[in-house]
């Protein structure tokens, strides 16, 4: 027989405070987009608000962008590739589109030449 045990890990059986609160940053206002490294104060800072940052949070910033970006480049290849292929296969029926419709052409042309050349050949018939 199995016994269901329940431990409440609250003490005092209250809610568990956070050890660490985070406060949020204020995304109503700048969204410090535009980044400015100080070469000789050996700082970034909001080019738009002037506001001191992290530049670890920055680097991070851009690895996720660069990330981002390398993804959709690599995405837009096979794209392209997938394109490539679509348009080749494309151009082989529009040539054997071309080579149907002037085989068919020619065809009727000669159906057409035998018809007058008969019919011609009738009356040249009739009136011998
Ligand atoms: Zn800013």
């Amino acid at each position: 027989m199995s016994e269901l045990i329940t431990v409440d890990f609250r003490p005092d059986g209250r809610d568990i405070e956070p050890a660490l609160r985070v406060k949020r940053r204020d995304y109503a206002g700048c969204q410090h987009h535009q980044t400015l490294v100080s070469e000789e104060l050996r700082r970034v800072t909001c080019a738009d608000c002037g506001e001191l940052l992290d530049p670890v949070e920055v680097i991070l910033l851009w690895a996720r962008e660069w990330s981002r970006y390398a993804d959709a480049v690599k995405y837009l290849r096979m794209e392209e590739e997938h394109k490539r292929r679509e348009l080749a296969h494309l151009l082989r029926r529009m040539r054997n589109v071309r080579a149907t419709i002037r085989r068919d052409l020619k065809r009727e042309q000669e159906r057409v030449r035998d018809r007058v050349n008969t019919s011609v050949g009738y009356r040249e018939q009739a009136r011998g």
